[in-house]
């Protein structure tokens, strides 16, 4: 498994492994390998110790690391809450492919968070970034920043968004139920 620049290679390919090199575009890291995410060429940069790959066609739509998404939450378990991304934030068009992210419950917001309930919940549109590229379809997410968190709560009790009420609270016009959330310093923007 040694590739060199100007190698050819397909997705899920070995290009190297994490011990010798650092995952750059286009790759991914798996159980300690790296691969490719795309049909492309590889490029190796033996200096900085990077394996990037460059795409045979452009995927103009595909995340990358610092990428900013929106997304809605779709799931909530103890430590981890799933969200299907649906568009990078400064783009007009969707993604090509369905992208889910996941967001640790250390990386929901900046100080120590004890449930995972108070900041996100079921049907929430959230702005996160991007922080790692798992693998084709997947990454991991971020929202320990002020601009970054739910843009739009969902009331558990009756599915209307929700106004915000404080930093991190909001209350549903609806049925006047107030619950907590990670609130994006933009929410309802
Ligand atoms: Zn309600």
């Amino acid at each position: 498994m040694k590739t060199k620049s100007g190698d050819f290679v397909l997705p899920g390919d070995a290009l190297g492994v994490t011990e010798e090199f650092v995952p750059a575009d286009w790759t991914y890291e798996d159980e300690g390998k790296i691969r490719s995410l795309v049909a492309g060429t590889v490029s190796v940069d033996n200096k900085n110790k990077r394996i990037s790959i460059i795409p045979k066609t452009s995927y103009p739509s595909v995340l990358k690391n610092g990428m900013v998404v929106f997304g809605q939450i779709s799931e909530v378990r103890g430590q981890r809450a799933l969200m299907k991304i649906e568009r990078a934030k400064d783009t007009d068009r969707g993604l090509t492919t369905s992208f889910s992210g996941g967001i640790h419950i250390s990386q929901a917001d900046k100080g120590y968070v004890s449930k995972l309930t108070d900041e996100f919940r079921i049907g929430d549109l959230v702005e996160a970034k991007v922080t790692k590229v798992i693998g084709l379809d997947n990454v991991d997410l971020t929202t320990a920043e002020n601009e970054l968190g739910v843009i739009k709560a969902m009331c558990t009790n009756c599915r209307h968004f929700m106004k915000q009420l404080s930093k991190n609270e909001a209350i549903c016009p609806n049925c006047g139920r107030k619950e907590k959330r990670k609130l994006s310093s933009n929410y309802g923007g």
